[in-house]
């Protein structure tokens, strides 16, 4: 079991690192100090040329569509899950950087069901622009009315009319749908209530400017609106689109969905460990420079502790992604679902935990704006909830565990 950075991928590593340090992180304060108070889901044209000129130099430096393992289908590097998690890691460190490289969080995992489940004219209308990096997308699944980590809560109903699909219902926290350039969304819609449990959903492709798909407000988190991207309050009000959206078929949502997300837990859990290792070299570099009682504030207390727990708990999280990686590569989706629920139910709360480490070591600072901690710290925590929270996924680990002893 090899789980090391490839001859293959080591040089791909390389490249990224140095293109994320010398064009995209002096860029983000640019990008970042851009977003305005009046029009904040609304991309300046400043803002569009940095991202355009980005994603135009990293696609001709062949830094693009890692995420995509078949590289027939649009131009990926053809690289195993292993190879791309090293990737995700150095992705993890920018908040631009996944979508300079178009491996951004839900278009991969979008891209991935129209690849796997799409018709060839759902490819052809929405997988190829997104392959290019031309237009973003959406996945609407969660619900304010219902808990909707059980997706078989799903109540935004799909009724089929006169050959179109008539969708009512309210969704939450829907990730990129206040991005202008969201074009599409993968609503998740009771289309079957009366079928077999599993089979009573459909996901639905929507495009964002249907009639009756209404944008109620942007939800927060601890108080920010994450704009220009956001995460939407939406609303469904008879937005009608032809029956031939549906992905793959009326009634294999549930299926899609696992399908969907287990290639980009791993995309997460990597991330989210660049940017445990980012607020671990934060706090050694703050510990050792500031002083307090006539020692540095990394030698004082139980700081000593807290970096070292810090170290060993990032190496290990990494290791069990490798390992998770390495089952989808080699045992595929089936077998490695409870290694995605272990890395699920377990990274994000390291991380999370090594952040706010790094938040105490720096005194107020940590949470102020003079840091990017809190920013990141709100990254992680949320992690614990998004695509499932930690307790469902602690229950898949659960039952595998006790299984043999029924
Ligand atoms: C920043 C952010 C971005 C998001 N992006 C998207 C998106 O793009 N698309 C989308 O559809 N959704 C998105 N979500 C929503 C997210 O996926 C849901 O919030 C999540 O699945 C949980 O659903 P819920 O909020 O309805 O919680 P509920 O289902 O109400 O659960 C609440 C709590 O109940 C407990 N619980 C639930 N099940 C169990 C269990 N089996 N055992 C023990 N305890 C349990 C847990 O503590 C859980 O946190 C996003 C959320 C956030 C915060």
């Amino acid at each position: 079991m090899n789980l090391g950075m490839s001859d293959r991928v080591r040089p791909l590593v390389a490249a990224v690192r140095d293109f994320i340090d010398e064009r995209i992180i002096p860029a983000e304060r640019t990008f970042r100090a851009e977003i305005n108070d009046g029009k904040r889901f609304e991309l300046s044209d400043k803002q569009r040329q940095i991202l355009d000129d980005l994603k135009s130099a990293a696609r001709k430096q062949g830094l693009w569509n890692f995420w995509l393992t078949e590289p027939e289908a649009g131009g990926g590097a053809g690289l195993s899950t292993v190879e791309y998690a090293w990737l995700a890691e150095e992705m993890g460190r920018s908040q631009l950087a996944a979508e300079v490289f178009n491996c951004n969080a839900p278009d991969t995992g979008n891209m991935e069901v129209l690849l796997r489940y799409g018709s060839d004219q759902q490819k052809a209308r929405w997988l190829q622009p997104l392959l290019e990096g031309q237009i973003r997308s959406a996945f609407a699944m969660t619900e304010p009315g219902v808990a909707s980590s059980d997706a078989s809560n799903i109540s935004t109903t799909g009724i089929e009319r006169d050959g179109s699909w008539v969708i009512n219902g309210e969704k939450t926290y829907i990730t990129g749908a206040g991005d202008p350039r969201c074009a599409v969304m993968i609503v998740m819609a009771l289309t079957d209530p009366d079928g077999p449990k599993r089979q009573r959903h459909s996901q639905i492709l929507v495009p964002t400017d249907t009639p009756g798909v209404e944008i109620v407000r942007p939800m927060e988190v601890f108080g920010t609106d994450d704009a220009p991207s956001g995460h939407m309050h939406l609303r469904f009000s008879d937005a009608t689109v032809p029956l031939d959206h549906v992905i793959a078929g009326r009634g294999r949502g549930f299926e899609i969905s696992q399908g969907r997300l287990g290639p980009g837990r791993v995309h997460h859990c990597m991330r989210a460990i660049g940017l445990a290792e980012k607020a671990l070299d934060l706090m050694c570099r703050r510990g050792l420079e500031r002083t307090a009682f006539r020692k540095p504030i990394a030698w004082l207390g139980g700081n000593p502790e807290r970096i070292a727990r810090a170290r060993i708990d990032i190496d290990m999280a990494r290791l069990l992604t490798l390992r998770t990686a390495w089952e989808i590569d080699n045992n595929g989706l089936d077998v490695a679902r409870v290694w995605i629920s272990k890395i699920k139910a377990n990274v994000p709360a390291v991380v999370t935990r090594v952040i706010d480490d790094a938040i105490q070591l720096h005194g107020a600072a940590g949470l102020s704006q003079d840091t990017e901690l809190a920013t990141m710290y709100m990254a992680a925590r949320a992690l614990r909830i998004v695509d499932g929270p930690d307790e469902v996924h602690a229950m898949v680990v659960a039952r595998d565990t006790l299984n043999p002893y029924r």
